[in-house]
Formats: C-alpha cells, structure tokens, sequence
C-alpha cells in the first residue's frame, strides 16, 4: 500500500470516527444522530464545516471552541486518530475485502461501546442486539466462517458471561457483570465464532484486573466505585482480529 493511498484511507477512517463521536455523545443521550449538525456543547453554536475537519479541525481551534473558548474534550480528535489508524491497519491486513469492511464495522462499534460504558455504565441493546443479528449473518454469508461456529460464538459468549454474572451475584449478592457485557460478548461470538470467546475472556479479565487495580491504587476514589468492562473486552477483541492466526496456532502448539 503507497502513501497516497494510506493517506486516503486514514482520512476516510478519521471522518468515520467523527461519526463515532457523534454516536457516543448522543446515542445514551437518547438523541438523533443526523439533526442537529454538531455543535459545541458549551455554547451550541453550529460548527463550521471546515473546523469540523477530523483532527484538523481540532488543530486549527487549537483545542479550544471558536466562540465561547471551552475546552474541546481531547477525546474527540483521539478517536477519530484511532479509528484512521485502525483502518489502515486492517486495510494492509485484509486488503479491499469484505473481511476488512466487517471487522472494520465491528471494531467501530466496539469504541463505541467502550466509551459510552466508560462514561454511563451502560452498553446500549441499539448496538448489542442487531449486532448479533448481523454478526450472525454476515460471518455466515460473507466471511465463510461455519454457521454452527458463530451460533456456538453466540451461546458461548452469552452463556459464559452470564454464568459468571449469576455466580458472582450469588456469592457477593450483588451485580457484578452487567447484562449488557453479555449480550456484547454474544454479538462478538456472532462475528468471530466460538475460538475467539476463549481469547477475549481471558485477555479482558487479565486487562481488567490489572489496570481496574492499578486505577483503584492511584485514585482516591473509594474501591467499591464500578469499573467498567467494555473497554476491556473491546480490547481484548480488537487484539484477536489482528492477531487471530498466532491465537489460534498458539492453542493448537498448547493443547
Ligand atoms: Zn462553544
């Protein structure tokens, strides 16, 4: 892949991600997400198209609203970086596939999920469900996968959450898992099939503890404060779609 080319795709990529953000503001908001055009939070003044440019528009504001000066979340031009920068990557992985289109769908909805359970403790149904519909049909009739792996990517992924959710709340007697992570965890079996539900249980609970310990060490926030596992679990399949083929050899050379 030349520059030019990757250019090109990040910018597609980067715009996608401004899409994102949208959705992460308004979907748990419960707003729509084609009116009104953005705005500024703060002040709600219309945002020009050229300073609404993904990351360039947030250099030329240097961060900052052009009319009433709050500050513009760093949030928004890094998600719109991420997004650019993992669609190149998927591109030079996959190349111009249907593969690369689906897992980049996916991936796009993972940040999404991520940021909204960061902010609000909740991974939207709008999202979860369809996404397994979809996951359900597109690894069947576009990506080859065996319809019977991604049924059982769905059964294992919701049933292996749900299991733990349920023992966690008998023994502790609360909510420890939300449902939402289980219906999450179902529509990314949809899409990647039952093998992928091993990896991402594993490396998301090891994620989790480590920083969800290594936040509550530096906060001084009081320990019982939620963490949420979305991200985490995001992550976690983000690393599988990348690095499925050495996952995969890597179980076959340990069982
Ligand atoms: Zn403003």
């Amino acid at each position: 892949m030349d520059i030019p080319f990757a250019g090109v795709i990040f910018i597609l990529g980067a715009a996608i991600g401004s899409f994102l953000n949208v959705c992460i503001y308004r979907l748990p908001r419960g707003l729509s997400l084609i009116t009104p055009s953005s705005h500024c939070p703060f002040c709600k003044t219309t945002i020009k198209w050229y300073t609404n440019i993904p990351l360039f528009g947030y250099i030329l504001l240097r961060g900052k609203c052009r009319y009433c000066h709050n500050k513009i979340s760093f949030r928004y031009p890094f998600i719109e970086l991420i997004t650019g920068l993992i669609f190149v990557s998927l591109f030079k992985l996959y190349g111009p596939t249907p593969a690369c289109l689906i897992y980049f769908i996916l991936i796009a909805s993972l940040i999404v999920v991520a940021w909204i359970d960061m902010d609000f403790y909740i991974i939207p149904d709008a999202i979860s469900l369809p996404g397994i519909v979809i996951g359900f049909l597109s690894s069947v009739f576009i990506l080859n996968l065996n319809w019977l792996d991604s049924l059982l990517g769905i059964a294992l992924g919701g049933g292996s959450l749900l299991s733990i959710a349920l023992i966690y709340q008998l023994i502790r007697n609360k909510e420890g898992m939300g449902m939402g992570d289980v219906k999450l965890l179902a529509m990314i079996g949809a899409f990647l099939g039952w093998r992928s539900i091993i990896f991402i249980i594993i490396a998301s609970s090891f994620l989790g503890s480590i920083i969800g310990a290594t936040y509550l060490m530096f906060s001084k926030e009081d320990s019982s404060k939620q963490i949420p596992f979305g991200p985490f679990i995001s992550i976690a399949t983000i690393l599988y779609i990348f690095f499925e083929k050495q996952i995969i050899n890597s179980y076959i050379n340990y069982f």
